[in-house]
């Protein structure tokens, strides 16, 4: 099957590299997702991922960390590009030439951010991994997703997680819950349901890029969005 999309932003949970560990990273989960992402390259589509942290540490729990939320969000970033860098590993390992940039500089791991390279790295076929976020506290990974998906011109952001979709109720909750396979932006907002944070949300729906949140769980699903099958919820 012929793709749909030329150039997409893959985005990552931190905490869904953990697969069934409860700190830190699962080689087994990070192996699928690299498989899965060549697969994608294999049928030409152009791959940037931009990885969350939560794995690892996040900046806003103040309360319990006890350092202050900027520092902490500094310290979240760096936990971004230690994700990078083993997806980074990951990929290379099977064969997916790549490039690290990060939105903080650390020249001896990562190229730095570089919009018109990164657009060039894509092109010639090499996924780029964004790590550090957007390299300033108070935002999320979601937020740097939508912001670099839209820099680079991306056709739509795929929001890989542990959930198949966006449903009318959540779905462990209520079993009358259902799938919505299309929404719009508005009714997100006017149903009040939350597909990322409002900042990210609120940057795709103004720049008009489209969302799929999709289950990245499960082998095969990212090929299967790129082909347009239907798989997760597409936000437009
Ligand atoms: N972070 C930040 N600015 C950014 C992106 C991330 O300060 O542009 C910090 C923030 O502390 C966040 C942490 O990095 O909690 C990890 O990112 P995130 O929570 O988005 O990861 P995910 O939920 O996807 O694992």
């Amino acid at each position: 099957m012929l793709p749909k999309y030329k150039r997409v932003l893959v985005k990552l949970s931190g905490e869904s590299l953990m697969g069934d560990k409860n700190f830190g990273m699962d080689p087994v989960i990070i192996e699928q997702y690299a498989r899965d992402i060549k697969e994608i390259v294999e049928l030409g589509v152009q791959v940037a991922i931009v990885i969350g942290g939560g794995n690892i540490y996040r900046g806003m729990n103040e309360a319990e960390t006890g350092i202050e939320r900027a520092h902490g969000d500094y310290m979240g970033m760096l936990a971004t590009v230690i994700n990078g860098m083993a997806m980074q590993a990951m990929l290379e390992k099977i064969g997916v030439y790549t490039r690290l940039q990060s939105a903080i500089k650390m020249e001896q791991i990562a190229e730095p951010y570089i919009r018109r390279r990164a657009i060039r790295h894509v092109e010639k076929g090499r996924v780029v991994i964004f790590g550090a976020g957007t390299g300033n506290p108070y935002f999320t990974t979601d937020t740097a997703g939508s912001l670099r998906a839209i820099e680079i011109q991306a056709d739509v952001i795929l929001k890989g997680t542990r959930v198949d979709g966006i449903y009318t109720a959540d779905p462990e909750k209520d079993p009358k819950a259902k799938k919505y396979e299309t929404i719009t932006f508005q009714e997100c907002i006017s149903q009040n349901l939350k597909v990322m944070d409002m900042t990210a949300f609120t940057l795709c729906m103004e720049n008009n890029l489209p969302i799929i949140v999709f289950d990245m769980n499960k082998p095969g699903n990212l090929r299967k969005v790129i082909c347009g099958e239907k798989v997760g919820t597409l936000v437009k």
